[in-house]
């Protein structure tokens, strides 16, 4: 009888370990069951594209139906699981929790953003991790520029047009790079808010940004997004949130109605509950050839996993990255089948070749096999080597027809907020009800009038 290899999560290490799991082994061999919670994969590093609207948001993901030839894409949240039975729970999209029996299983279900105790930001901070976080951080951009140009009072105004971001490692980085870019494109179209201007502020905790890259690097970028008006404060952290102020470490206060938290991720929570080891960060404990410490057929890898890292010494992991999770995953992919076949199983062997970071309008820093690349031949290098990573030869056109059609007619300023969330038939769209003092049921005046309709803070 095959064997059953279930895989649980179709992110980067999850799909390239179905994928290399088909190539390996005969199709009677095994059958090979991908769980997810979504039927796509999301090409992460596109994000800040997608939320700067240069591109498509159907453009930043690759469908596992389309990629995946042989593999049983099973569409559910896995909630659990009993590795002494051989058991994931899965809920299904019907809502029940079925158990799925497994011969082998690969945990590759990725990480959320990391956050922290502070008050008022799980209530007002926006987070930029997944595709609907970022289209939500587009449309919010283009509600404050909407609300700003309702706006008499400047004062009220300003804190409209300011943007803060926290965390300022690539992915903080590049999402404020390219928001800010896209919101300085637009504003054109808002004629109040362009006279009075937009404030854009990274805040990071260390005392410099991004400390993935080397430093001169990061001096290029932070030199370069000074020069476009973005204030960057090191050393500094975030101490409190409201709905209409931040509060920063040292007690400045700063009024806005944005802030995007993006410092840093932690593995996802249902990690916990699968009945498998953790080491101190809640990351699952592997051995080098990532089969999970004390079982013979579950391996672990990606954000989810403490994969020991071959360029560090000790059992020091991986980062959480893309091209750590896409080997890794194929590693273990091929790890799975021999396994199975009885092939010699490897240890993970990978050493980062290099790291590019888009900050929009032609710029970018990068490193890659020891050489340093800046400005816009780091950014040639970034644009191709996503073009050709991205898995795919439609979504290759696709994302290259964007990025042109982009250069050529520049970015649309529609807010799409309400897509995917039809108001249903015979719902009153006004919200119902005549407001009070209003004879004639029209608005009353206030000072931010779309935001009694449409809330900017997300819930
Ligand atoms: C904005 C941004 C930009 C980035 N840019 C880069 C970059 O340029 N280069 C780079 O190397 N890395 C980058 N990264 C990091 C990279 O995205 C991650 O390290 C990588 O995605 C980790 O891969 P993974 O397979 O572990 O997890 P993921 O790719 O996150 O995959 C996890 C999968 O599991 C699914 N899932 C989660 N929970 C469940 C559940 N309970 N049930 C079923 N399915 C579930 C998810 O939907 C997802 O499909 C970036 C990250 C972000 C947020």
């Amino acid at each position: 009888m095959a064997w059953h290899v279930v895989i649980a999560g179709g992110g980067f290490g999850g799909f390239y370990a179905a994928r290399t799991l088909e190539r390996t082994l005969p199709p009677q061999a095994a059958r090979i069951t991908l769980v997810n919670d979504v039927n796509f994969m999301l090409y992460t590093p596109l994000l800040p594209g997608a939320a700067a609207g240069t591109l498509e948001p159907r453009h930043v993901v690759v469908p596992l139906r389309e990629e995946l030839k042989r593999t049983h894409l099973r569409l559910g949240t896995v909630v659990g699981g009993r590795p002494a039975d051989k058991t994931l729970q899965v809920r299904t999209l019907k809502g029940t929790v079925e158990d799925l029996a497994y011969d082998h299983l690969v945990v590759a279900l990725g990480s959320v953003s990391r956050t922290l105790p502070i008050p008022g930001l799980a209530e007002h901070g926006i987070g930029f991790k997944s595709l609907p976080e970022a289209i939500e951080l587009r449309n919010h951009v283009l509600r404050t520029l909407e609300v700003g140009e309702t706006l008499e009072d400047p004062e009220e105004r300003k804190k409209w047009l300011t943007y803060v971001f926290v965390g300022a490692g690539y992915a903080g980085l590049e999402g404020l790079a390219e928001l800010q870019d896209f919101a300085a494109d637009v504003i054109d179209l808002y004629p109040r808010c362009r006279t009075q201007g937009m404030r854009w502020i990274l805040v990071e905790a260390r005392d410099r940004v991004m400390p993935e890259i080397p430093a001169d690097l990061a001096d290029f970028a932070t030199t370069n997004l000074r020069g476009r008006g973005i204030a960057i404060r090191t050393g500094t952290t975030l101490d409190a949130v409201t709905e209409d102020e931040v509060t920063l470490s040292g007690g400045e206060v700063i009024p806005t109605r944005t802030l995007v938290w993006t410092a840093g991720v932690k593995p996802h929570p249902v990690i916990a509950r699968l009945g498998l080891p953790l080491d101190d960060q809640g990351r699952i404990t592997v051995d080098r050839t990532m089969r999970v410490d004390g079982q013979d057929s579950v391996w672990a890898l990606g954000d989810a996993a403490a994969v020991p890292d071959p360029a560090k010494k000790g059992r020091q992991a991986t980062p959480p990255t893309a091209q750590h999770a896409i080997r890794q995953g194929k590693r273990a992919g091929r790890n799975v089948a021999a396994s199975i076949g009885g092939g010699k199983i490897k240890p993970f062997t990978f050493k980062t070749k290099g790291v590019f970071v888009d900050m929009g309008q032609g710029q970018a820093v990068a490193t890659t096999l020891g050489l340093r690349w800046r400005g816009l031949p780091a950014w040639w290098l970034a644009r191709s080597y996503h073009l050709a990573a991205l898995p795919g030869t439609k979504r290759k056109w696709r994302l290259l027809i964007d990025w042109n059609i982009q250069l050529l007619f520049g970015r649309d300023a529609s807010e799409l907020g309400g897509l995917g969330r039809a108001p249903g038939l015979g719902v009153d769209p006004t919200g119902g009800g005549t407001p009070a003092g209003s004879a004639n049921g029209s608005a009353p005046v206030t000072g931010a009038p779309d935001a009694a309709t449409e809330p900017v803070a997300p819930s």
